[in-house]
């Protein structure tokens, strides 16, 4: 059983990517309204070796050295993977072992004012930040971020890295997440603050979010689809979308291991209905609705109404 890793999963963003946690659960600088993992354990801005690194690199390899190659690897998860103080070295030693993986970073950005952390994102092939507001009442209310946090500084620096990030190949790519809430992001005061970091930051790509899995908060209503076309109008940027879900990934069958041990790992990291986890993990419906059914008998999991239908957590 893998401790760090898990998926391959279909994201929205990434396609067939495999998963890689740095930090325990919910290890986080910021404690979001809509984050889908809970509530906070630790609201922190240290960084450590929260997870012995070798540890992790043995689990990648032992995956790929058993499976097909996923399209990325992502250091996501289910805290903010930056905090890691050996992110670098992960990043480097898979790119020397395995160079034709590339490697996604999903980072809430708010580390990014640190020089070394820009520095230690420098090998990753997309980084995608994210800003779901410029304007401090709203950054205050969506992100409820470590109070030595400064909003300011947090573009500056998600700005700095992507002109680093950018100018070191053409490849590489920088796509800037906002997550939309309907009445607290989406007035004009906050449209025009966000188009004004967006100018700042030129990322590659701006996708557009909101919620489509049980938030922290149940106040927290997914965005209608009319909203999120009003923002990306407001936003006037050209590589803007909103981020629709990913149907078939195409790869059937690449993970060998389509068991229990698999669907339980994923729904420990993400809550997810019966659709995403025979995309996700390549098993037919019949097959993912007898294990889901096995572990809400032995009371390991439960199901919950979501945006998109029933949605399973971990307990
Ligand atoms: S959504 Fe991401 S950044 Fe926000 S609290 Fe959850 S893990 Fe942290």
């Amino acid at each position: 059983m893998y401790h760090y890793i898990y998926g391959p999963v279909v994201s929205r963003r990434l396609g067939f990517s495999l998963g890689v946690d740095l930090v325990p659960y919910k290890v986080c600088s910021f404690n979001c309204v809509y984050c889908e993992c809970g509530k906070n354990t630790l609201l922190t801005l240290e960084r450590k070796e929260y997870y012995p690194i070798e540890d992790i690199l043995s689990e990648v390899r032992d995956f790929l050295s058993k499976n097909s190659a996923p399209d990325f690897l992502s250091l996501s998860g289910s805290g903010e993977p930056t905090l890691h103080s050996k992110i670098g070295y992960f990043i480097q030693a898979i790119k020397k072992e395995f160079p034709s993986i590339k490697i996604a970073v999903l980072t809430n950005g708010s580390l990014l004012c640190q020089q070394e952390v820009r520095e230690e994102l420098m090998d990753a092939d997309v980084v995608l930040p994210s800003l779901d507001a410029a304007t401090e009442k709203a950054y205050l209310q969506i992100d409820r971020p470590f109070s030595q946090l400064n909003l300011p500084e947090i573009i500056e620096g998600i700005a700095l890295f992507t002109k680093n990030f950018k100018q070191r190949s053409k490849e590489k790519q920088v796509w800037l997440e906002i997550f939309i809430i309907d009445g607290i992001n989406t007035d004009k005061e906050n449209v025009l603050a966000l188009k004004n970091a967006v100018l700042k930051i030129q990322p590659d790509r701006i996708q557009l979010n909101t919620l489509d899995r049980p938030g922290t908060e149940e106040w927290v209503k997914p965005a209608s689809r009319e909203t999120l076309e009003k923002v990306k109008e407001s936003l006037g940027f050209p590589e803007c979308e909103i981020v629709a879900k990913v149907k078939d990934p195409g790869k059937p069958g690449a993970i060998q291991d389509q068991s229990k041990e698999a669907v339980f790992n994923t729904i420990k990291r993400r809550p997810s209905t019966l659709e995403d986890l025979t995309e996700a993990l390549g098993l037919s419906t019949h097959d993912a609705g007898k294990i889901l059914n096995g572990l809400e008998k032995e009371d390991k999991i439960i199901a919950e109404e979501g945006a998109r239908g029933i949605f399973y957590r971990a307990k």
